[in-house]
């Protein structure tokens, strides 16, 4: 097979996984056949060029301080003896197979890269032989990137369910990060829809990978010289509305893996009802018959887990076992607000910081611009829009001498102004809301 067939495949079978934060962009893996554009060449095929510059399986990405990065984005294989019912290549899918060669991979990345098509790899893969083995292809991509190619891009491994230590070991010398999906929240919707996963063994994955990390980092505290271990941390996997679990156990699992696992993100993914080549395009039994992917609930999720890793919210704070969705009309921060009114206003000329990150409307950088001002200045509200708070949502629950606040105002009518009727436009800001 020409290597621009088995890219268009292995990147089209890498594009449902979100954890790397990818736009998740349509266009993403995709081929323009016949589409004129120059392409690629290689020595062994020429790789097509998505619109005017991107060449196919480039997918963008941001990092953590949200600056965007492009990454080749691919499977080693999508050959896989899992089952897995929400993924288009488990075995019983019925398409077309095929896997790069650690030399075709390293190839490709070093032309896109020497090219500045892509700043790095995310490299996942079908489990095509036992685990350790397709680790073993994975580490050896990395390995030789970094050691013959003196590739200095990112590069993210998954870690394939069942890895030894020895090899998550060896994965995190060559990855930047590492990441062991952990897919559905609960044991019981993991045995029924993914029955060859284990929990136990996915939780195994990231307790090591967090022991390894603390390790590498005492150990460079003494010594600088001592080799880093998967600098930009872990990070996991979690679909959202393939399984019956809510918001609230969605929020709590992911709290704990935070605190249990130093995970750097939970990335989570709407299930998406695709129908299964092969079988008449139905949905597997199994899986949920919805309309479409829920996005909504996932953005509110990504919001909600914003309230968590920056906003100093606790899950239980958020949704309780009696309230366990969260409000598809509104962010969670407003709907935590007006559930508790008698917080509110908020003077903030004199609040501490957790508290001003607790308005509605002041993200991080505004509460730390406002706490710097005003040691020096007594605050204004054009003062606060200059510090970057926003005002029409904020006005509600803050209270600033000589302005005139909306804080009297009922529950109702504040809801009703500052709803997402449809949920549309949601847009996720970086820091403040
Ligand atoms: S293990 Fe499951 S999720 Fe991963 S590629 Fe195979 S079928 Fe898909």
């Amino acid at each position: 097979m020409e290597l621009a067939e088995k890219l268009r495949l292995l990147a089209g079978g890498a594009k449902y996984d979100a954890s790397c934060a990818t736009s998740g962009s349509d266009h993403g893996p995709v081929l323009e056949s016949g589409s004129g554009k120059q392409g690629l060449k290689t020595k062994t095929g020429s790789i097509p060029l998505i619109g005017a510059t991107a060449p196919a399986g480039v997918c963008h990405s941001w990092t953590e301080d949200g600056r965007c990065v492009s990454l080749l984005k691919v499977l080693y294989s999508n050959v896989c003896r899992f089952d897995c019912a929400y993924c288009v290549n488990r075995s019983s899918a019925d398409i077309q197979r095929t896997s790069f060669t650690a030399e075709e991979l390293v190839k490709l990345t070093l032309e896109f890269y020497k090219r500045n098509y892509i700043e790095g790899l995310f490299l996942s893969s079908g489990i095509f032989s036992d685990s350790d083995i397709v680790m073993e292809k994975l580490i050896e991509v990395a390995r030789r990137l970094r050691t013959e190619g003196g590739f200095g891009g990112y590069i993210h491994l998954k870690i394939i369910p069942g890895t030894s230590p020895k090899q998550i070991a060896e994965a995190g010398r060559w990855a930047d990060r590492l990441s062991a999906n952990i897919e559905l929240p609960t044991d019981k919707s993991l045995q029924y829809l993914a029955p060859q996963k284990s929990g136990k063994l996915i939780m195994g994955a990231m307790e090591e990978v967090n022991n390894l990390e603390q390790e590498a980092r005492e150990g460079r505290k003494n010594n600088a010289e001592k080799p880093f271990f998967a600098p930009a941390g872990q990070s996991t996997q979690l679909i959202v509305g393939a399984s019956p679990e809510d918001d609230h156990q969605i929020l709590s699992l992911s709290s704990a893996l935070y605190r249990r696992f130093g995970l750097r993100r939970v990335y989570y993914s709407a299930f998406i009802p695709v129908g299964q080549p092969g079988r008449g395009g139905l949905l597997d039994p199994r899986l949920p018959n919805i309309p479409g992917p829920p996005l909504v609930r996932e953005h509110r999720l990504y919001q909600a887990d914003w309230l968590l890793r920056f906003y100093k919210f606790r899950a239980e704070e958020i949704l309780t076992a009696a309230q366990p969705y969260l409000d598809p009309h509104l962010d969670p921060k407003t709907a935590w607000a007006l559930n508790h009114r008698d917080l509110f206003p908020v003077n903030v000329q004199q609040a501490d910081y957790e508290v001003l990150l607790r308005v509605p409307g002041i993200g991080v950088r505004s509460a730390r611009r406002i706490l710097e001002q005003r040691r020096s200045k007594k605050l204004t509200a054009e003062m606060l829009q200059r510090l970057g708070v926003t005002l029409k949502r904020a006005r509600y629950f803050i209270s600033l001498p000589g302005f005139a606040s909306d804080g009297e105002k009922d529950t109702a009518y504040i809801r009703r102004i500052l709803s997402d009727s449809d949920g549309a436009g949601l847009q996720l800001p970086l820091f403040d809301f």
